[in-house]
């Protein structure tokens, strides 16, 4: 007799019939006041030595189906080393397969990065004398939202991560950033810092972490479609941050996310927002080309197709923030799956490749800095 449960920190499933360990029937939790779901994390007890097979019954209706295609769940014993897991989409369910041999076993839609995380790392991060730390507001479920500064140069650089609470993958990318951010010996960071200053948003959607969401907050609110008329009261994440660009203006915008299908890493820019010229592509060519050349992680072949001209989408904060202040303005989208110009069979795209893909950007920014304005 296995147990699962999913009561905790950013916990996502519906033990549906979990009577028999080699057929578990299991469901993903839709998003509270929203329909959204896809991102699962739960804890399966007393299974060691037991080959468990484990249906994720409502799989087709997910919000991403094709990020089911080609997929493998990622699985850890002790929540800091994740590895994949056999898993098979058929078009309705998503079966992952897995023999663990310790009796504690957690599985997840990705390596998870619940608020604990998070709180203990702003902690870590307060300690650091190159970076100033604020309470900026609070979320709708009444956490407290963190920003961190850095550096006193002219152009102002804004990077923020988890809108989008089930992409993880961007807190683990902003462990890379600000680990680099705060260690007075990396040469990028010194070189970015002298010539910008740096405000960092490391998570956005805390109620949606939290609560285990794909994608809204505690108010059934997609971040990420909220930019142009974020309020209080239903999405003072936004609001906040808004208002904070308003004060500081914008010269450069990275926005971090993960994308569920697309099996490689790509940056989107705001072409199709109303007063897109050639020196906005200008200054997004040199920092994809300089991230291709410096990145094995890299590529710009897939990704998203770009808007038509003038029809870009201005509730998504990559083309607000870029019509709004006429700056470099990007999402930076990461797998969920592989970076498919660089497989990694065992772990596939990881908390380790975030990181260090971080340290790349830091690099590229350290340069970008000089052609903004
Ligand atoms: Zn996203």
């Amino acid at each position: 007799m296995v147990t699962i449960s999913s009561d905790f920190d950013s916990g996502n499933i519906i033990p549906f019939d979990i009577s028999d360990p080699s057929n578990l029937e299991l469901e993903i939790k839709p998003d509270g006041k929203a329909d959204f779901y896809q991102w699962f994390y739960y804890r399966v007890d007393g299974a060691a030595g037991q080959p468990l097979t484990m249906r994720l019954k409502n799989a087709f209706g997910a919000s991403y189906i094709n990020g089911w295609k080609n997929y493998n769940a990622v699985a850890s014993y002790n929540q800091e080393s994740w590895f994949r897991v056999e898993s098979s989409f058929d078009g309705r369910e998503l079966t992952i397969k897995h023999a663990p041999d310790q009796d504690i076993v957690f599985y997840a839609y990705f390596a998870p990065y619940p608020t604990a995380r998070h709180r203990a790392y702003v902690e870590t991060l307060k300690a650091s004398s190159l970076l100033s730390h604020q309470v900026i507001g609070r979320t709708l479920d009444g956490q407290s939202i963190d920003y961190f500064r850095a550096g006193e140069g002219t152009r102002e650089f804004w990077v923020i991560a988890r809108q989008h609470p089930g992409e993880t993958m961007g807190s683990w990318w902003m462990e890379g950033f600000l680990d680099r951010l705060s260690d007075e010996n990396n040469a990028a960071a010194r070189t970015l810092l002298d010539k910008a200053t740096v405000h960092i948003l490391p998570c956005m959607n805390l109620d949606g972490v939290r609560r285990g969401h794909l994608r809204t907050n505690a108010a059934g609110k997609d971040l990420n479609r909220a930019w142009r008329n974020a309020s209080m009261e239903d999405c003072p994440e936004v609001f906040l941050v808004r208002e904070r660009m308003r004060e500081t203006g914008v010269d450069f915008f990275l926005d971090v996310h993960g994308d569920e299908a697309i099996p490689n890493n790509f940056l989107d820019n705001a072409k199709g927002i109303p007063s897109w010229n050639d020196v906005h592509e200008k200054r997004f060519e040199r920092y994809s080309s300089q991230l291709l050349e410096i990145s094995k992680d890299f590529q710009t072949k897939d990704g998203y197709p770009a808007s038509a001209p003038g029809q870009a989408n201005l509730d998504v904060a990559n083309s607000y923030v870029a019509e709004t202040w006429d700056c470099l303005s990007m999402t930076l989208e990461m797998p969920f799956k592989d970076a498919a110009v660089n497989p990694d069979p065992a772990r596939g795209w990881s908390p380790e490749r975030c990181r260090h893909f971080a340290g790349e950007h830091l690099r590229v920014m350290a340069d970008i800095a000089n052609f903004l304005r």
